[in-house]
This record gives C-alpha cells, structure tokens and sequence, in this order.
C-alpha cells in the first residue's frame, strides 16, 4: 500500500485552492515510512482523499503535490505536463524567435522543484526538491520521449537542496555533455551559453521581456549596465542604437562572455562597448565623487533576499544602488531598475525607489512596468511564483 499522510484539520484549505505546498506543522499523521521524495497520497482530516504529493522529511515543505487527480506519477504524467508546458509557451517561441526559453517552471508547470531551460538542442535540469530527484530518471525518459533530439544536463548545484536533505549535483544525464558554449537566439539577439561553468543553467532568461523593451530608451543615448552578466541588456542597448554602453560585473568569465556576445551580434566598434570588472557598489560611488553621468542605468543586481531574515538587509543594499544609480543620471535620465527577490514584493520595491529618490535629492517618475517573462509563468494557484519585478524611472 502506498504511504500516505493525513491533514490537520482546516489544512486541506489552501490544497483545495491547489496550493501545491504541505507544510510539516499542517500534517497530523504519517502511515508507512515513506522514503525521501518518495509519492504519497494526501488526506484531509475528515479522510477525503485530496493529492498525490512527494513526501520530503527533512523540509519544512514536508510534500510538494505533483497532482490532484488520482493518477499515477510515472512517465506518462511527466510527458503530460511537459506537453502542456511546451504548448503554453509556443506562441512566444514563434513571436520572438527563441531557441532559448524556460521550459519548466516548477510549481508554475505543475512541477514543484523542477526547472528546465532549453538552449538549443540542450535542455539544462535544476532540480531542488526531493521529490524531484527521486523522478529523475522518469523525468529524463519523460524529456526524451518529447525532445528526442536534446542532450539533457544537470545543474542542481544550488544550496537549497540541503533544506530537502540533496547533496548538489552536476553532470550528463543523456546525450552530450555541453563542453562548448551553445549560442541561443531571442528577438535577433545572439547570446552565447555557457551551461557547465554559467550561473543558474547559463542565462537569466526570465529578463528577455525587459531586455527587449531596454531598446527603447537607449537611442544615442550613454548607458551603464551594472551587474551585466553576459551583457544581455547591454546587447539590446547597443541594438537600439545605444552611442556606448558600460558592462560592469565581478565576474571576469561573465564580462569574457559578454564580449563574445557583442561580437558575435556585429557590434565591434570598439569604444561602443565597454566591459569593465568592477564591484558597482564602488563603481557608482566613484562615478558620483567624479561626477561621471550617464543618460541611461540599468540596475539588475543578484538576488539579495534569499531568506525573511536578509530582507532588511536586502532593502538597504537596494536603496543604496538605486541612489547611487540616480546620482550619477543627468537630468531627464531613465533608471531602468529591477528586483528578483520573490520576498520583496512589487509594492515594497516602489517604497524602496521612493527613499532612494528622497536619499538622491531627485525627483523620480515611475513611467514603466516590468515582469518576467510569460515562460516564466504565474499560475492563479501559487502567486509565490511571481517573483521578478522592475521600473523604468525618469530622474528629473
Ligand atoms: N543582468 C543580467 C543578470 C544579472 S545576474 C542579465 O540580464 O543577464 C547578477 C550579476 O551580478 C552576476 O553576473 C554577478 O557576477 C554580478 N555581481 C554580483 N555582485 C556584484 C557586485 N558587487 N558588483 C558587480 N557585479 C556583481
């Protein structure tokens, strides 16, 4: 008999919702020893049956639902939510041309603690649940009965996996191993990828909506790009007919790759584009104590709330960029400024623009809206997938 575990009573509430998350204090009884990741049925308190759930012992999400119908979690059910996934996202593929896209978005697909980015003919798994892992090879069979032609890669090295008890994780699950960059295409852009040695699976493509609109407010115009990565908004700015974009970031093997993307986009003229490794807390201080300006910023920092307990901190370290990047703009200056901390909410994030306007002694207009990219989806049942947001500013 397969394990199971029963309710609290009043827990079944945020399931019937389809919230996909049990938490452990939510759980009333367990029948059987159910492994790590192992699938279990969920009952609420009055024995209703309500999921089919991956149990996880060592997390506070003590199971993440896989479904709501009774079903069985096999190769079949993965080939149908990656089905589903795919069709939700043709018409952005065929609308701006990507060979590069989210194909997975955990809970947002239906499949809690899976992610999977397509570059080309590779498909890059991030997996950070137990139940995850413990489907991993009914999901690669999953993905090579729909994608018979892609290599599959892992990159679970990321640290939440301790939290579901996982040791972090690289390497080939099918097919070739990634050893040479692949160069993935959005909206005419070139970008190359590289999926063993770059951040997450390689790229941030939950920006490319923002990249895109970037264009519009760059023309002639001097651009900063603070913390560019592979230079993606750089890329865009110079498209839209940027007169020079500044590429700052830490990492040099980043700013290496963003070179590569400038040239292979035909953007060779070399003052035009300019890739400097710099810590932009003190780039941008240097620049005000200069008196350096700039027409345009785009402020796209690393995520700086991982946890409740960093957001103060994350709220300081975002007004102080978004200050600093308002000093150094001339008058009529856009800040192109973003937040992919899923803990800050979008309203919290305007705040945060606000006092950073008071700190600069400027006065700011919120002129435009940004989110993630529709193949990072939002589903009405988990709005904890909602996690990237961004304005576009005018600094008088
Ligand atoms: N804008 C990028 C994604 C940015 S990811 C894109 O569209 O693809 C965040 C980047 O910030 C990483 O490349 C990381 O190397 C860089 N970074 C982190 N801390 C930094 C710092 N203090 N100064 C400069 N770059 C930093």
């Amino acid at each position: 008999m397969a394990s199971a575990i029963h309710l609290v009573k009043g827990r079944e509430k945020s399931l019937r919702r389809k919230h996909p998350w049990v938490f452990s204090r939510g759980i009333s009884s367990v029948d059987g020893t159910p492994e790590l990741g192992e699938t279990v049925d969920v009952y609420a308190h009055n024995g209703e049956w309500l999921a089919k759930a991956a149990y996880s012992p060592n997390s506070q999400i003590r199971a993440r639902v896989w479904s709501f119908t009774k079903q069985n979690i096999d190769v079949d059910f993965f080939i149908e939510r990656i089905q589903q996934a795919q069709l939700l996202r043709e018409d952005i593929i065929e609308r701006d041309g990507l060979t590069g896209y989210r194909l997975i978005a955990a809970e947002s697909d239906g499949l809690p603690g899976v992610t999977i980015d397509r570059y080309g003919d590779f498909l890059v798994c991030q997996l950070l649940s137990a139940g995850a892992e413990h489907q991993k090879e009914t999901l690669v069979k999953a993905l090579n009965h729909c994608f018979p032609n892609c290599s599959i890669y892992e990159r679970s090295d990321v640290s939440v996996r301790k939290k579901e008890g996982l040791e972090e994780r690289t390497g080939v699950l099918f097919g070739q191993s990634p050893d040479e960059p692949v160069v993935i295409e959005e909206n005419g852009v070139k970008i190359s990828v590289d999926i063993i040695n770059g951040h997450k699976t390689g790229f941030y493509l939950d920006q490319r909506d923002s990249r895109f609109q970037t264009q519009k407010y760059v023309k002639n115009k001097e651009v900063l790009n603070c913390f560019s990565y592979t230079g993606g908004f750089g890329l865009y700015a110079l498209k839209g007919g940027a007169k020079r974009v500044i590429n700052a970031d830490v990492s040099q093997l980043a700013l290496d790759t963003a070179k590569h993307n400038a040239e292979l986009n035909g953007f060779t003229e070399k003052k035009k584009a300019v890739f400097l490794n710099a810590d932009v807390f003190k780039l941008l201080r240097e620049y005000r104590d200069q008196g350096t300006k700039f027409d345009v910023v785009i402020m796209d920092p690393p995520k700086f709330a991982e946890s409740k307990a960093q957001l103060n901190g994350a709220c300081r370290g975002y007004k102080d960029i978004n200050m600093l990047a308002m000093q150094i703009l001339k008058p009529g200056g856009t800040l192109l400024t973003y937040s992919c901390s899923g803990l800050m909410d979008g309203n919290l994030f305007q705040k945060i623009i606000a006092d950073a306007a008071l700190d600069a002694n400027r006065s700011v207009k919120f002129v435009e809206r940004f989110e993630q990219a529709a193949d990072h989806p939002i589903d009405t049942a988990y709005p904890e997938g909602f996690y990237l947001k961004g304005f576009a500013c005018k600094v008088l």
